[in-house]
């Protein structure tokens, strides 16, 4: 594996510091991210006269903002370092800070065209995520000097072209009718697989840092069986607990409601709760409910093999319901936005 680290587009932190002229921020990142945070945080205060405090609670994306916490805090702004989008600031005090990795993907590219060509895969979608933002045209363009009919979709809300979420995949379906597969640019397994859930286009991986290309399906498949079972096993549940996220970009206490409304008239006993992480251990500290729905982020529900009872996602959820009604369980992926 090569030796590559994200790296952090500190010019943009100047521009925005020399522009705002704060007293004092706050800075958040990736956990992977948060030991660089430290000297960054120095060499704010020491150029900027600006006082700084690292936020250190988890930061999945740019759902885990913390304007609320800002106000608290007392700080004028909050810099999320390395969850980009296609828009500079998010409420009031959020900006944005790209984080990108500093590879190259001519070899596994390479790789993936050998790959689609021999599949007679053609046309292929690019779709990515933030950290290899600047690389996807790029990409485009050695695909198609390879031979390979390459493109990406457009994007809906703030996300640049081809850029997918976890729980977003727009970019991918935008252009689904018109392409055969997909190429994944990146290490992210969860984002490879979603594409391919989503669109049921073969999705190939290709990782610069292992120089691999992966096809996702055999996993797809496997993850797809695993959530299709946490759907049945709810089905049992007299009691189920439904969860609405404290965090602010994974809020969606209407989604959580519809459910609730909907579980009871169906005969289900349901209880409310709320928190900020969704954690096996938390979930332990209540004995008496059978199953939990969780309308905060798909990956806490689908991504974790540590619940000891059905965890379901917003999207499982609908299923369950078509599930008690009798109905077909339908498509629980075919989606653009899985919360
Ligand atoms: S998948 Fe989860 S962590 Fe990622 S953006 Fe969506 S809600 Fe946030």
């Amino acid at each position: 594996m090569l030796d590559v680290s994200l790296v952090i587009r500190e010019e943009q932190i100047d521009k925005i510091l020399s522009q705002e002229r704060p007293k004092r921020i706050g800075l958040e990142a990736p956990d992977g991210l948060l030991s660089a945070l430290v000297p960054l945080a120095k060499r704010i205060e020491e150029r900027y006269g600006v006082e700084t405090v690292i936020l250190l609670d988890h930061t999945w994306g740019t759902c885990d903002l913390v304007n609320f916490d800002a106000k608290r805090l007392g700080v004028d702004l909050v810099l999320n370092i390395g969850h980009s989008i296609g828009v500079e600031k998010l409420g009031r005090y959020t900006y944005l800070i790209d984080a990108e990795y500093d590879v190259d993907f001519g070899q596994v590219l390479e790789h993936a065209a050998a790959v689609i060509k021999r599949k007679n895969l053609e046309p292929v979608g690019v779709v990515t995520i933030s950290n290899h933002k600047s690389y996807i045209m790029e990409a485009i363009h050695r695909l198609q000097k390879l031979g390979i009919d390459a493109r990406k979709g457009e994007a809906e809300g703030a996300l640049f072209d081809g850029q997918v979420f976890g729980c977003n995949f727009h970019s991918a379906r935008n252009i689904a009718k018109d392409v055969n597969s997909f190429i994944f640019l990146g290490q992210s397994r969860f984002h490879a697989m979603g594409v391919y859930l989503a669109t049921r286009r073969p999705t190939f991986m290709a990782d610069p840092f292992f120089n691999e290309v992966v096809d996702v399906k055999p996993e797809g498949d496997k993850f797809e069986r695993k959530a299709i079972l946490s759907i049945y096993k709810a089905k049992d549940a007299n009691t189920i607990g439904i969860i609405t996220s404290l965090k602010e970009g994974q809020f969606f206490r209407s989604q959580a409601y519809k459910v609730k409304s909907d579980l009871e008239s169906l005969g289900r006993n349901v209880v409310m709760f709320s928190l900020r992480e969704i954690t096996a251990e938390r979930l332990q500290a209540i004995r008496n409910v059978d199953a939990f729905i969780e309308t905060a982020c798909p990956r806490v529900a689908m991504d974790n093999e540590n619940f000891d009872r059905p965890v379901l996602s917003y999207q499982q959820a609908l299923g369950l319901i078509r599930l008690i009604k009798g109905e077909d369980l339908g498509d629980i992926f075919d989606y653009s936005f899985w919360v």
